[in-house]
C-alpha cells in the first residue's frame, strides 16, 4: 500500500523526506507547491536541517520590546493584538534578549518538494474508499476540516484563529537577526524582524486590501524603529498568512480527536501545528512525531500510543 501524506505544507514535505524510503505519495489540494508560511521562520535548534541533509545558517539573534506602558498591560495588549484576546500566557522580553537560532536558506520548500511524489490539485476525501486503497494516511490538514472530513462524532471546539498578512522587503547592506515586539496598539504591526537581509511586518487580523495602499507608510514607520531608516528597501511584498496566530482549545478533547482519529476511526495521524491545533508548536518539534508514526506504521500496532498521548512531554 503507498504511503499517503495529505497536505505539501512544512508539515507534509518533513514527513516525506523522512519516510523516503516508503516512497509516499504527498495529495495537495492547491495547484502548485503552496507557501504557506510567510511569516518569520527560525529554527531553535539544528534539527531539521540535519533531518533533510541541508545545513541551516547558525545565527544570534536579539528580541526586545518596543515599551508600551509596563510589563503585564504591554503583554495583554500584546496579546490582544496577535489573537483578539487579551490573554496572560506568554510575557514579552522586559529587557533584550540574545539567542541562538537556525536560519533556512530561502528556497527550503522546493528544496524539500525534490524527488517527491506530489500530486496537485488533489483533495484528499478520506472516503472509505480512499481508506480501502490507501490504509491510515498522514494528515497534516487543519484539525477542524478533518474533523469534518471525517464525520467526528464528538464535541467539536471552537476553533479560534486570526487570519493575518505580512510585509516582506529586501534591506540593502543588511546581514542582522533581530526581532522588535511591538504592543502599542496604535501600531497596526506586532513585530518587526529581521532576517539576513530580509525584513518582515506581521499584521495578524488584517487584511491584504486594508494594508496595500499603506505598505511604503509602514516601512518608514517601521525600519527606524529598528535603525534602519536610511537603507534601501526593495522587492516588497504584501502576503496573506492563514492561521496568522491560533488560539488553544480544550487539552481533552484536542487528544481525544487525535486519538480517535488514529486509533479508533482509523485513517489518519494528525501531523503539525494547524493539525494538531497545537499554537506552540514548531518544525523542529514534528521530528519526533514523524518518528513515531514512522514506527506505527512500520510495525502495524499504536502499541505506547495511548501512554504517549497522555504524557505532557512527548506528543506535540
Ligand atoms: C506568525 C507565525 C510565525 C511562525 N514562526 C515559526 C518559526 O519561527 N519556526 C517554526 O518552525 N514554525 C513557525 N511557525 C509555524 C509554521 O508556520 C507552521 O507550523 C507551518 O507553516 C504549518 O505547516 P503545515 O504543513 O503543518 O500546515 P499547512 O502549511 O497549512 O499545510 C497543510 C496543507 O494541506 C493542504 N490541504 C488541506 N486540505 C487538504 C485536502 N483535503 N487534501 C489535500 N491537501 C489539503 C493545504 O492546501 C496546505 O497546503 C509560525 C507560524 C506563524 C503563523
Amino acid at each position: 500500500m503507498t504511503q499517503v501524506i495529505v497536505g505539501a505544507g512544512i508539515a507534509g514535505l518533513l514527513a516525506a523526506n523522512m519516510l523516503r524510503d516508503l516512497k509516499p505519495m504527498v495529495c495537495e489540494k492547491q495547484s502548485n507547491l503552496p507557501n504557506n508560511h510567510s511569516a518569520v521562520l527560525r529554527f531553535r535548534s539544528p534539527l531539521v536541517g540535519e533531518v533533510l541533509g541541508a545545513p541551516f545558517k547558525r545565527v544570534k539573534m536579539i528580541k526586545a520590546t518596543l515599551p508600551w506602558k509596563n510589563p503585564v498591560a504591554d503583554a495583554l495588549v500584546y496579546a490582544c493584538k496577535c489573537t483578539g484576546t487579551y490573554r496572560s500566557d506568554r510575557s514579552l522580553p522586559s529587557s533584550p534578549v540574545e539567542a541562538e537560532r537556525w536560519i533556512a536558506p530561502p528556497d527550503l520548500l522546493s528544496r524539500m518538494a525534490e524527488g517527491v511524489d506530489i500530486r496537485f490539485n488533489k483533495d484528499y476525501s478520506f472516503s472509505d474508499l480512499c481508506f480501502k486503497t490507501h490504509g491510515k494516511v498522514i494528515s497534516t490538514i487543519p484539525m477542524p476540516f478533518l474533523m469534518e472530513k471525517l464525520n467526528y462524532p464528538g464535541p467539536r471546539p471552537e476553533f479560534k484563529f486570526q487570519n493575518g498578512v505580512n510585509i516582506r522587503a529586501k534591506v540593502s547592506d543588511c546581514d542582522a537577526y533581530v526581532t522588535l515586539y511591538i504592543p502599542d496598539p496604535q501600531f497596526s504591526f506586532s513585530r518587526i524582524t529581521l532576517t539576513g537581509d530580509e525584513l518582515i511586518l506581521e499584521f495578524p487580523g488584517w487584511n491584504k486590501e486594508d494594508l496595500v495602499d499603506k505598505v511604503r507608510s509602514y516601512l518608514s514607520v517601521a525600519a527606524p524603529m529598528i535603525g534602519i531608516g536610511k537603507a534601501e528597501i526593495k522587492d516588497v511584498q504584501v502576503i496573506p498568512q492563514k492561521y496568522a496566530k491560533i488560539e488553544p482549545i480544550d487539552e481533552e478533547m484536542r487528544r481525544t480527536f487525535i486519538f480517535w482519529a488514529s486509533t479508533l476511526q482509523g485513517r489518519a495521524f494528525s501531523l503539525g501545528r494547524f493539525s494538531c491545533w497545537r499554537p506552540g508548536l514548531m518544525t523542529e518539534d514534528l521530528v519526533k512525531d514523524v518518528r513515531l508514526i514512522e514506527t506505527w506504521i512500520k510495525s502495524g500496532r499504536m502499541q505506547g500510543m495511548d501512554q504517549t498521548l497522555h504524557s505532557v512531554t512527548s506528543w506535540r
